[in-house]
Protein backbone atom coordinates (compact mmCIF):
# COMPACT_ATOMS: atom_id res chain seq x y z
CA UNK A 1 0.00 0.00 0.00
CA UNK A 2 2.82 2.29 1.04
CA UNK A 3 4.54 1.66 -1.70
CA UNK A 4 1.70 2.33 -4.19
CA UNK A 5 0.70 5.75 -2.72
CA UNK A 6 4.76 6.98 -3.08
CA UNK A 7 3.97 5.37 -6.99
CA UNK A 8 0.99 7.82 -7.07
CA UNK A 9 2.20 10.84 -5.69
CA UNK A 10 5.92 9.99 -8.06
CA UNK A 11 3.16 9.68 -11.11
CA UNK A 12 1.62 13.24 -10.25
CA UNK A 13 4.55 14.64 -10.14
CA UNK A 14 5.66 12.88 -13.47
CA UNK A 15 2.34 13.31 -15.04
CA UNK A 16 1.46 16.81 -14.03
CA UNK A 17 1.02 18.87 -17.58
CA UNK A 18 -0.26 22.12 -18.36
CA UNK A 19 -2.32 23.11 -21.35
CA UNK A 20 -0.87 25.30 -24.02
CA UNK A 21 -2.57 28.66 -23.44
CA UNK A 22 -5.43 28.05 -20.95
CA UNK A 23 -2.20 26.73 -18.63
CA UNK A 24 -4.86 24.12 -16.95
CA UNK A 25 -3.16 21.95 -15.05
CA UNK A 26 -3.61 18.14 -16.80
CA UNK A 27 -2.26 14.24 -16.34
CA UNK A 28 -1.07 12.67 -18.69
CA UNK A 29 0.29 9.18 -17.91
CA UNK A 30 1.54 8.79 -22.18
CA UNK A 31 4.48 10.33 -23.00
CA UNK A 32 4.23 12.24 -26.40
CA UNK A 33 6.03 9.77 -28.51
CA UNK A 34 3.58 7.26 -27.88
CA UNK A 35 0.41 9.70 -28.16
CA UNK A 36 2.16 10.42 -31.48
CA UNK A 37 2.79 7.17 -32.60
CA UNK A 38 -0.35 6.22 -32.08
CA UNK A 39 -1.99 9.04 -34.01
CA UNK A 40 0.17 8.23 -36.83
CA UNK A 41 -0.81 4.60 -37.41
CA UNK A 42 -4.28 5.75 -37.43
CA UNK A 43 -3.31 8.44 -40.10
CA UNK A 44 -2.12 5.77 -41.90
CA UNK A 45 -5.04 3.63 -42.04
CA UNK A 46 -7.43 6.50 -42.85
CA UNK A 47 -4.95 7.47 -45.87
CA UNK A 48 -4.91 4.20 -47.28
CA UNK A 49 -8.72 3.63 -46.71
CA UNK A 50 -10.35 6.90 -47.50
CA UNK A 51 -10.49 8.57 -50.71
CA UNK A 52 -8.31 11.48 -50.50
CA UNK A 53 -9.04 14.51 -52.54
CA UNK A 54 -7.07 14.77 -55.82
CA UNK A 55 -8.11 18.59 -55.72
CA UNK A 56 -4.83 20.26 -55.93
CA UNK A 57 -6.32 23.86 -55.39
CA UNK A 58 -8.51 22.73 -52.23
CA UNK A 59 -5.30 20.59 -50.91
CA UNK A 60 -2.84 23.82 -51.22
CA UNK A 61 -6.00 26.10 -49.73
CA UNK A 62 -6.26 23.72 -46.23
CA UNK A 63 -2.51 23.07 -46.32
CA UNK A 64 -1.67 27.05 -46.06
CA UNK A 65 -4.48 27.40 -43.78
CA UNK A 66 -3.20 24.74 -41.71
CA UNK A 67 0.22 25.73 -41.81
CA UNK A 68 -0.11 29.13 -40.90
CA UNK A 69 -2.76 28.51 -37.95
CA UNK A 70 0.07 25.69 -36.56
CA UNK A 71 2.87 28.32 -36.81
CA UNK A 72 1.01 30.48 -34.40
CA UNK A 73 0.94 28.11 -31.97
CA UNK A 74 4.81 28.27 -32.05
CA UNK A 75 5.16 24.93 -31.37
CA UNK A 76 7.35 23.32 -33.05
CA UNK A 77 7.49 19.46 -32.01
CA UNK A 78 4.56 18.64 -34.34
CA UNK A 79 4.86 16.99 -37.45
CA UNK A 80 1.46 18.15 -38.97
CA UNK A 81 -0.13 17.24 -41.98
CA UNK A 82 -3.34 18.73 -43.38
CA UNK A 83 -5.69 16.55 -45.71
CA UNK A 84 -8.85 16.33 -47.46
CA UNK A 85 -11.54 13.07 -47.87
CA UNK A 86 -13.56 12.99 -50.63
CA UNK A 87 -16.74 12.45 -48.66
CA UNK A 88 -20.00 13.99 -48.47
CA UNK A 89 -19.22 14.15 -44.03
CA UNK A 90 -19.81 17.50 -42.58
CA UNK A 91 -17.27 16.74 -40.41
CA UNK A 92 -13.24 17.37 -39.41
CA UNK A 93 -11.27 15.92 -36.80
CA UNK A 94 -7.17 15.79 -35.59
CA UNK A 95 -5.33 12.67 -34.68
CA UNK A 96 -3.07 13.10 -31.95
CA UNK A 97 0.20 14.58 -32.88
CA UNK A 98 -1.18 16.53 -35.61
CA UNK A 99 -3.02 14.97 -38.32
CA UNK A 100 -5.46 17.24 -39.19
CA UNK A 101 -8.65 15.57 -41.95
CA UNK A 102 -11.31 18.13 -43.52
CA UNK A 103 -14.18 16.42 -45.38
CA UNK A 104 -15.46 17.91 -48.21
CA UNK A 105 -18.85 17.87 -46.65
CA UNK A 106 -17.85 20.11 -44.05
CA UNK A 107 -15.97 22.58 -46.36
CA UNK A 108 -18.84 22.88 -48.93
CA UNK A 109 -20.98 24.65 -45.21
CA UNK A 110 -18.23 26.99 -45.34
CA UNK A 111 -17.81 30.80 -46.83
CA UNK A 112 -14.52 31.74 -46.61
CA UNK A 113 -10.73 31.08 -45.18
CA UNK A 114 -11.67 32.52 -42.03
CA UNK A 115 -14.45 29.92 -41.16
CA UNK A 116 -12.19 27.13 -42.01
CA UNK A 117 -9.29 28.64 -39.95
CA UNK A 118 -11.88 28.75 -37.01
CA UNK A 119 -12.31 24.69 -37.33
CA UNK A 120 -8.16 24.49 -38.44
CA UNK A 121 -7.83 26.39 -34.98
CA UNK A 122 -9.98 24.21 -33.03
CA UNK A 123 -8.56 20.53 -34.47
CA UNK A 124 -4.88 21.73 -34.30
CA UNK A 125 -6.21 22.59 -30.43
CA UNK A 126 -6.93 19.31 -29.86
CA UNK A 127 -3.28 17.65 -30.76
CA UNK A 128 -1.82 21.18 -28.84
CA UNK A 129 -3.33 20.48 -25.59
CA UNK A 130 -2.95 16.79 -26.22
CA UNK A 131 -6.46 15.50 -25.59
CA UNK A 132 -6.00 12.80 -26.72
CA UNK A 133 -3.65 11.95 -24.44
CA UNK A 134 -5.10 13.12 -21.91
CA UNK A 135 -8.25 10.90 -22.52
CA UNK A 136 -5.91 8.25 -22.67
CA UNK A 137 -4.28 8.71 -19.41
CA UNK A 138 -8.28 9.21 -17.78
CA UNK A 139 -8.63 5.36 -19.55
CA UNK A 140 -5.72 3.86 -18.28
CA UNK A 141 -6.97 5.07 -14.78
CA UNK A 142 -9.92 3.93 -15.00
CA UNK A 143 -10.05 0.76 -16.32
CA UNK A 144 -7.05 -0.46 -14.42
CA UNK A 145 -6.75 0.75 -11.50
CA UNK A 146 -3.61 1.73 -9.14
CA UNK A 147 -1.17 -1.29 -9.98
CA UNK A 148 -1.25 0.26 -13.61
CA UNK A 149 0.35 3.55 -12.62
CA UNK A 150 3.93 2.31 -11.56
CA UNK A 151 4.19 0.70 -14.94
CA UNK A 152 3.39 3.78 -16.60
CA UNK A 153 6.55 5.15 -15.37
CA UNK A 154 8.56 1.69 -16.36
CA UNK A 155 9.63 1.45 -13.20
CA UNK A 156 8.72 -2.37 -11.95
CA UNK A 157 9.04 -4.78 -14.69
CA UNK A 158 6.50 -6.87 -13.51
CA UNK A 159 3.75 -4.68 -13.90
CA UNK A 160 4.73 -4.21 -18.33
CA UNK A 161 2.40 -6.89 -19.26
CA UNK A 162 -0.70 -5.10 -17.83
CA UNK A 163 0.70 -1.71 -19.25
CA UNK A 164 0.60 -2.88 -22.42
CA UNK A 165 -2.58 -4.79 -21.72
CA UNK A 166 -4.37 -1.02 -21.03
CA UNK A 167 -1.96 0.38 -23.55
CA UNK A 168 -3.97 -1.26 -26.32
CA UNK A 169 -6.99 -0.92 -25.28
CA UNK A 170 -6.61 2.69 -24.67
CA UNK A 171 -4.46 2.91 -28.19
CA UNK A 172 -8.14 0.58 -29.93
CA UNK A 173 -10.78 3.21 -28.30
CA UNK A 174 -9.20 6.50 -27.22
CA UNK A 175 -7.79 7.68 -30.26
CA UNK A 176 -11.11 8.51 -32.24
CA UNK A 177 -13.27 9.06 -29.00
CA UNK A 178 -15.53 12.88 -28.99
CA UNK A 179 -13.95 14.84 -26.17
CA UNK A 180 -15.59 15.74 -23.29
CA UNK A 181 -17.54 19.15 -23.10
CA UNK A 182 -14.39 20.76 -21.32
CA UNK A 183 -12.10 19.72 -23.82
CA UNK A 184 -14.41 21.06 -26.49
CA UNK A 185 -14.11 24.56 -24.45
CA UNK A 186 -10.99 24.46 -24.04
CA UNK A 187 -10.21 23.48 -28.20
CA UNK A 188 -12.42 26.79 -28.84
CA UNK A 189 -10.97 29.15 -26.71
CA UNK A 190 -7.22 27.53 -27.88
CA UNK A 191 -8.44 27.86 -31.28
CA UNK A 192 -10.64 31.26 -31.21
CA UNK A 193 -6.02 32.48 -29.89
CA UNK A 194 -4.60 30.77 -32.77
CA UNK A 195 -6.88 32.22 -35.43
CA UNK A 196 -6.06 35.45 -34.49
CA UNK A 197 -2.32 35.13 -34.36
CA UNK A 198 -2.75 34.15 -37.60
CA UNK A 199 -4.22 36.75 -38.86
CA UNK A 200 -8.31 35.93 -39.37
CA UNK A 201 -10.95 37.06 -38.46
CA UNK A 202 -12.37 35.30 -35.31
CA UNK A 203 -16.14 37.00 -35.77
CA UNK A 204 -16.19 33.90 -38.74
CA UNK A 205 -16.47 31.22 -35.93
CA UNK A 206 -19.36 32.70 -34.48
CA UNK A 207 -20.59 33.09 -37.94
CA UNK A 208 -19.52 29.00 -38.81
CA UNK A 209 -21.32 28.03 -35.56
CA UNK A 210 -24.47 29.66 -36.11
CA UNK A 211 -24.38 28.10 -39.34
CA UNK A 212 -24.23 24.86 -38.12
CA UNK A 213 -26.45 25.67 -35.02
CA UNK A 214 -28.96 26.64 -38.27
CA UNK A 215 -28.38 23.08 -39.82
CA UNK A 216 -29.29 20.88 -36.83
CA UNK A 217 -32.82 20.26 -37.87
CA UNK A 218 -33.61 17.23 -39.59
CA UNK A 219 -30.33 16.00 -41.13
CA UNK A 220 -27.73 17.28 -38.47
CA UNK A 221 -23.73 17.37 -39.77
CA UNK A 222 -21.75 14.32 -38.08
CA UNK A 223 -19.81 17.73 -36.73
CA UNK A 224 -22.37 18.73 -34.15
CA UNK A 225 -22.81 15.04 -32.53
CA UNK A 226 -19.46 15.61 -31.22
CA UNK A 227 -19.25 19.56 -31.10
CA UNK A 228 -22.98 20.43 -29.90
CA UNK A 229 -23.30 24.21 -31.13
CA UNK A 230 -25.13 25.33 -28.59
CA UNK A 231 -25.83 29.29 -26.93
CA UNK A 232 -23.33 28.46 -24.31
CA UNK A 233 -20.72 27.28 -26.56
CA UNK A 234 -21.51 30.80 -28.99
CA UNK A 235 -21.30 32.77 -26.16
CA UNK A 236 -18.14 31.70 -24.85
CA UNK A 237 -16.48 32.22 -28.15
CA UNK A 238 -18.18 35.57 -28.00
CA UNK A 239 -16.25 35.97 -24.79
CA UNK A 240 -13.26 34.76 -25.98
CA UNK A 241 -12.93 37.28 -28.14
CA UNK A 242 -13.86 40.17 -25.88
CA UNK A 243 -11.10 39.00 -23.25
CA UNK A 244 -8.08 39.06 -26.81
CA UNK A 245 -9.62 42.31 -27.57
CA UNK A 246 -9.11 43.63 -24.16
CA UNK A 247 -5.55 41.98 -23.53
CA UNK A 248 -4.98 44.07 -27.05
CA UNK A 249 -3.98 40.53 -28.77
CA UNK A 250 -6.82 40.76 -31.20
CA UNK A 251 -7.13 44.66 -32.38
CA UNK A 252 -10.70 43.98 -34.93
ZN1 LIG B 1 -13.57 19.27 -30.93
Amino acid sequence: MRWLLCAVVVLMMAGCAKAPITGRSQLLLIDYAAETAMGLSESEKIKQNAKLSSDVRLNARIRQIGARIAEASGEKKFAWEFHVIEEDVANAFCLPGGKVFFYTGILKIMDNDDQIAAVMGHEVAHALARHGGERMSMQMLGNVGGELLGAALEVPAQYHGLYTQAYGMASQVGVMLPFSRKHESEADQIGIYLMVKAGYNPHEAITFWKNMQRLGGKKPPEFLSTHPSDATRIKEIEAYIKTLQKNGVYKG
